[in-house]
């Protein structure tokens, strides 16, 4: 039987007024029921994340002072589910997959953690993956901030290209990592050119065996880290990168869901992403190809 996309959700992600994300997920996983009964996606509930994998990223300080807090459970779970994801991707058991994480995200460092997000998820994710024999990981961070947490933890892993699209353009490490400024008011083609020279590009170079992608659609209008996005955007982002991941690494690509409080966007673009995710490569082409002729009329 082919891999399917796997959706990572735990029945306590809803109903809870989580940091800055609020109960946006109050509807799922409930939006993603047609998908998963036509067997496009399977439903998986995540473990959490084991404390000796975490403290290879965390100090004992930053962790003891997380466990003492009420979202520590969701925060665990989020990373457990982005981990379990993608070792099940590397290994060819799902075909992709998407994440959905509370309290837990791109800014959590080594011994500090806020915005939201008090645990890594992509630290430990990477640990496991070059545990497993993965050599190279991009990760993609399109959320409205700068993932300080993350690039302080991948800082100085050669094995990790981390580009960043936030407030700053800065290129370290012989350009395995980067941020990318986007400014305040950006459109969605103008954004997605960006994603397409600044990360597409670097990843078609750099060979990776898998993408994680930090999604935040904090960068929508009317949300609080507005950069102009219409919700049309996400689709295409993941679109874009599905078919890179399908050229370079198999099609293995890994989405997690990062800030953002608009409900109503949530609803729309991760239905829409685990549906572009789970169709064969040829199709996504095609959609692109016809979007471009579109654009030729
Ligand atoms: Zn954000
Ligand atoms: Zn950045």
């Amino acid at each position: 039987m082919m891999a399917r996309v796997g959706v990572f959700f735990h029945p306590s992600f809803k109903g809870k007024p989580w940091p800055i994300i609020g109960d946006k997920f109050r509807s799922f996983p409930e939006v993603l029921s047609r998908l998963i009964e036509e067997g496009k996606a399977v439903l998986i509930e995540p473990r959490p994340a084991p404390d000796e994998l975490l403290l290879k990223v965390h100090s004992e300080e930053l962790l003891k002072d997380v466990k003492g807090r009420w979202y520590y459970e969701g925060a665990s779970l989020s990373v457990g589910g982005c981990v379990e994801a993608s070792v099940k991707v590397w290994r060819g058991e799902l075909s992709s997959a998407l994440v959905f994480s509370v309290a837990a995200g791109h800014h959590a460092g080594r011994n500090y953690a806020w915005g939201g997000t008090y645990l890594s998820c992509f630290g430990p994710a990477v640990e496991r993956l070059l545990e497993e024999g993965a050599s190279k990981v991009a990760i993609l961070d399109t959320d409205s901030h700068h993932g300080d947490g993350d690039r302080e933890i991948l800082s100085g892993n050669s094995s990790v290209l981390h580009v960043c699209f936030c407030s700053t353009d800065r290129v370290e490490e012989g350009g395995l990592k980067v941020d990318v400024n986007v400014g305040w008011r950006t459109t969605d083609d103008e954004y997605l050119r960006k994603v397409e020279l600044e990360f597409i590009r670097r990843a078609y170079a750099f060979e990776p065996d898998i993408i994680l992608h930090f999604l935040g659609h904090d960068t929508c209008q009317g949300d609080y880290g507005d950069r102009g996005l219409t919700p049309s955007f996400y689709p295409r982002l993941v679109e874009l990168v599905k078919s890179c991941a399908d050229d370079i690494c198999g099609g293995r690509y890994v989405i997690v869901t990062g800030g953002g409080s608009r409900a109503d966007v949530a609803e729309v673009i991760f239905p829409a992403a685990v549906e572009i995710l789970a169709s064969p490569r040829r199709a996504v082409l095609e959609a692109r190809r016809r979007e471009a002729e579109g654009e030729l009329e």
